[in-house]
């Protein structure tokens, strides 16, 4: 798409935006000048990025694949859907259950727009799409209740896939968010979670990645193990718990890049 294709459908191709530097970092052709200037910008300080970013879209098929396919799940509400690539949460699912239903959540324009034009369902499942910010919770429960998407009295499979980071940590918002999320899930609805952390890296480079968030050059917040592992406080954890994503039930031959390289915390809970 061309900077003014896009201005004209009220998008600011001017300040970059997550959807399109992920894009930019998974090799993808949807993005513009100032994401990939911030992209670079952020990868110079911080290498570990693009192979953190392949690690979490491998997990977010084997996290899809458990929850079709061991929890049984045939719902998903999926909040931070980012642009449409190979292996999106519906195909994994309707692989599995072709009547999947899943419901995109993005406040990107762009990825709402790319979305319904490429993320459409099996003949026998549905997709539908919201744009609403995650920071906004109680309007993402009333859009999908009114748009009867999915049925919230049946268990749902609530995924934050590399979108928590982008809620500023120390306020407990993040927290609140999950809990309002899951309050209105019934029980067996699981929840899970992908996030950035500075926890393996060096000491020198956690400062250095500090500086830049101080210097607003990146908006992607780190927690810890102990604030990722509070985001699922009631819930009980499957296995392989808390682990860094690229441990989190790998495929054979697994990844064993250096976890100071891949940077994200994965997890599952359920909702007893
Ligand atoms: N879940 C996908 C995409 C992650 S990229 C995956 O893991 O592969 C992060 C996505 O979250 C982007 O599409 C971005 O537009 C979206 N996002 C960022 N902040 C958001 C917010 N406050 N509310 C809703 N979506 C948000």
């Amino acid at each position: 798409m061309t900077g003014s294709d896009a201005t004209s459908r009220g998008i600011d191709t001017s300040v970059p935006h997550p959807a399109r530097r992920y894009d930019y970092w998974l090799g993808g052709k949807d993005n513009f000048a100032a994401d990939r200037e911030s992209a670079d910008a952020i990868e110079a300080k911080f290498p570990g990025m693009r192979a953190g970013i392949r690690a979490n879209r491998a997990v977010l098929r084997r996290m899809t694949t458990y929850l079709a396919a061991e929890a049984g799940l045939r719902q998903f509400l999926d909040i931070g859907t980012g642009l449409p690539t190979a292996d999106n949460t519906h195909e994994v699912a309707q692989r599995i259950a072709p009547h999947s239903r899943v419901l995109y959540v993005d406040n990107d324009p762009l990825v709402m727009s790319h979305a319904r034009a490429l993320l459409t369902s099996s003949p026998d499942g549905a997709t539908d799409y919201i744009e609403a910010d995650l920071r906004d919770p109680r309007a993402i429960l009333e859009a999908a209740r009114e748009r009867q998407a999915l049925d919230l009295t049946e268990p749902v499979a609530l995924m934050l896939i590399a979108v928590l980071h982008f809620v500023r940590p120390g306020t407990g918002e993040a927290q609140k968010i999950v809990r309002t999320l899951l309050d209105a899930l019934p029980s067996g609805s699981c929840l899970a979670v992908t996030h950035f952390t500075t926890d393996f890296m060096p000491d020198e480079e956690k400062v250095r990645y500090q500086g830049m968030l101080d210097a607003g050059i990146s908006d992607i917040w780190p927690r810890d193990r102990s604030a990722f592992t509070a985001l699922f406080d009631g819930l009980e954890l499957v296995e392989p718990g808390v682990e860094l994503i690229s441990r989190w039930r790998p495929e054979a031959g697994g990844d064993d890049t250096d976890p100071s390289r891949i940077s994200i915390y994965g997890a599952v809970g359920r909702k007893p």
